[in-house]
């Protein structure tokens, strides 16, 4: 089974002015504020702009997946 397309398949969206999901045209992968990547294109038929958040994680520099020991001191505030 094959896609249409060679090797990027078409990233859908919900176009709020054709009220339908459409294919996102000129599709470019954008990273957000959250470092979430999304794909950011316009609607093929009204030229609409189009997000689409991808949820993935783009770049896990946060929430390290081993939980700190609770036995952790707490940090004592920086005295100026
Ligand atoms: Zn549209």
């Amino acid at each position: 089974m094959k896609r249409r397309g060679s090797k990027f398949s078409m990233p859908e969206g919900y176009c709020v002015k054709c009220k339908a999901k459409k294919e996102i045209a000129e599709a470019v992968e954008v990273t957000t504020k959250n470092g979430r990547k999304a794909i950011k294109g316009r609607c093929p038929t009204c030229g609409t702009v189009m997000y689409k958040i991808l949820g993935g994680k783009a770049t896990p520099q946060s929430a390290p997946p081993t939980p700190a020991p609770a036995s952790e001191p707490a940090k004592p505030p920086a005295a100026s």
